[in-house]
């Protein structure tokens, strides 16, 4: 039997976090086993429908398989085959058959409650105190014939899942073992909406059946929904698949990774310039770790040292600064310069962060000046203004180190027109020679300097600095700022 893996991300708003990780450990999964990975979306909460996100979720999944194709689905609602459709609103025909053999076996039954008497009911329990969260079952006492006729005469009801009353469900995790779940606990879910469409539980079962999912992979979050899971699976006599459920990403501040809470999305990040290559490396150390506890990895260097024992259950902190600070590594040692100047180009060209410049050896030679500048390719743009234009703003730094040197400005420009060879051995012979000249630091000269042409205090090496801008723009700046 092949494995096969999916994610069933649903469309319910921006693209989290958490279906990037997802794919990656299903996709490193089932690429280690020459398996299959699909994508379903799970779009049945119509009440939480966003129409937008489906097509953001799935570019975000081709925007990180940019970097490595083990991401590329097998089949998603961008690539059918014979087991789709991969949009579940459009397999409800299905769910419905399914609920209705459920129904007929007496696996499960109708409700007729309305949702103001469940709300009365609701209350009235916790008035009680009751601990039991759950349907009261009122309706599963209902007969068959009596049932049928309320269902004839038109009367809306949903269908639900008739859950062992006592006795246990064990559900066999790959990362935790036995979890014993006791049935008395369990609720008698709704499978089918009056609606008429399915839940998430029926669907999900259903078209993981189908699709001949083997192994489900997913958040630790939805451990608890697994015993009833394992119920529909066993009233429809099919198989459970494999289930591993994967640790809690927190956020920095040990609470649940959650873009509701304010945790960045993926597109957040994207717009931020974090590169997809940084992004999956981080989450791959959310849980796991290489064997040799390198940093810095990737989905494939995953697929060949992925093993469930290496995942530890703790739940990981997702870090934003953390995989800033990766970005920055990625920048600055694993991607070659070529690769990181188009990057930042096409960032440009995406996001509009700075004006467009050309993609030309000047544009590399100020990239490989800020190699070390900076982390994100948003923070390289807001750093760079003055490289590519002569409408750069001025710090307030800048402009009172500007006032200070005001005396000294002059003598530097004069030092600098006069020289033939603009390299930066020959300007910074010149300027330290002036220094000495004039009895100063070296530093009282380049600071008014370089806030004169840069705007800023900060800005990479002096020479390298001059070189780049070269002679005119240099002297031009000089004087704009004296004035
Ligand atoms: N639709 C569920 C979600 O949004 C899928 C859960 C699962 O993987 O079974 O996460």
């Amino acid at each position: 039997m092949s494995v096969v893996t999916r994610i069933a991300p649903s469309p319910t708003g921006d693209p989290h976090v958490g279906t990037a990780y997802q794919a990656l450990f299903n996709s490193v999964f089932a690429r280690q086993h020459a398996g299959r990975f699909i994508v379903r979306l799970e779009d049945t909460d119509r009440s939480r429908y966003n129409a937008a996100s489906e097509g953001r979720i799935l570019d975000m999944l081709d925007w990180l398989a940019t970097v490595w194709d083990g991401l590329i689905p097998d089949a998603s609602p961008r690539r059918q085959d014979e087991f789709g459709p991969y949009i579940q609103s459009e397999r409800a025909g299905l769910h419905r058959q399914y609920a209705q053999q459920l129904l007929e076996s007496g696996a499960a039954y109708r409700a007729f409650d309305t949702p103001e008497e469940l709300d009365v009911r609701r209350k009235a329990a916790e008035a009680r105190k009751d601990s039991f969260q759950g349907y009261d079952r009122r309706d599963r006492a209902l007969s068959r014939a009596e049932s049928d006729r309320r269902a004839e005469r038109g009367e809306p009801f949903v269908i639900r899942l008739a859950t062992p009353l006592d006795g246990q469900t064990v559900v066999h995790d790959r990362l935790r073992g036995e979890v014993v779940f006791q049935n008395a606990d369990l609720d008698d879910k709704v499978l089918l909406k009056r609606d008429g469409f399915p839940t998430y539980h029926l669907a999900a079962m259903v078209d993981d059946h189908l699709m001949r999912v083997t192994h489900v992979i997913r958040a630790e979050e939805w451990l608890t929904s697994t015993p009833i899971h394992v119920l529909i699976l066993r009233a429809l006599g099919w198989q459970e698949p494999e289930w591993i459920h994967t640790p809690w990403l927190l956020s920095a501040g040990g609470k649940k990774y959650s873009k509701r809470r304010g945790d960045p999305s993926v597109e957040d990040f994207r717009r931020m310039g974090i590169l997809p290559e940084s992004l999956l490396n981080y989450l791959g150390m959310m849980g796991w770790s290489m064997p040799d506890g390198s940093e810095v990895f990737g989905p494939a260097e995953m697929v060949e040292h992925f093993t469930w024992e290496r995942v530890s259950l703790g739940g990981s902190t997702f870090d934003v600064t953390k995989l800033k600070w990766l970005n920055g590594k990625y920048v600055r040692e694993v991607l070659s310069l070529e690769t990181v100047a188009q990057r930042l180009h096409a960032f440009n060209a995406e996001y509009h962060s700075a004006p467009a410049v050309p993609n030309d050896a000047y544009f590399r030679a100020v990239v490989a000046m800020m190699l070390p500048r900076f982390e994100t390719l948003s923070e390289f743009w807001e750093k760079t203004a003055y490289f590519f234009s002569e409408e750069f703003p001025l710090t307030d730094k800048a402009a009172q180190l500007i006032e200070d040197g005001r005396a000294l400005l002059p003598r530097v420009r004069d030092a600098l027109a006069a020289l033939p060879d603009f390299g930066h051995a020959s300007t910074e012979a010149t300027l330290r020679a002036l220094a000495d000249e004039l009895g100063q630091r070296p530093g009282k000269l380049m600071q008014p300097l370089r806030a004169a042409i840069a705007g800023t205090s900060e800005s990479p090496g002096m020479f390298e600095m001059l070189e780049a801008l070269g002679q005119q723009r240099v002297l031009a700046r000089i004087g704009r700022a004296l004035n």
